[in-house]
């Protein structure tokens, strides 16, 4: 079974929306390379959209690669204008990509960062 425990409703119509739990949702197909994403549907406003949806890197405008740089070093502790000037992007960018995290950073950092915090790799 699909574990949709951390996804909710995106429909901002839904009576659902934004509520996680995931028993309204199923997946009701899956796309992208390795067909690893999947598309979720909601059972109450019979909506579809990409599992992706509602997270940082759906729709965003630098590659996944650059963003997963830019929220691992502010989960290291990095500041703005050294995330900026580490990753090369504007800070404007990186003040962005932070706040928009918000929540989804640790999600997001479980998940695409591929090592444990218990675990930290040497000095770089
Ligand atoms: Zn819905």
């Amino acid at each position: 079974m699909d574990d949709l425990s951390r996804f909710c409703c995106q429909n901002s119509e839904c009576p659902d929306y934004g509520k996680r739990g995931g028993e309204n949702l199923s997946v009701c197909g899956r796309y992208g390379p390795d067909k690893q994403r999947r598309m979720l549907r909601c059972r109450t406003c019979k909506a579809r959209f990409s599992e992706r949806k509602g997270t940082p890197l759906f729709g965003s405008t630098l590659p996944g690669e650059k963003v997963r740089c830019v929220l691992e070093h502010i989960a290291e502790g990095c500041g703005v204008r050294k995330t900026s000037r580490l990753v090369e992007v504007h800070p404007d960018t990186v003040t962005r990509y932070s706040r928009l995290a918000g929540d989804h950073a640790r999600t997001l950092h479980d998940e695409l960062v591929a090592f444990s915090p218990e675990h930290p790799r040497g000095a770089v």
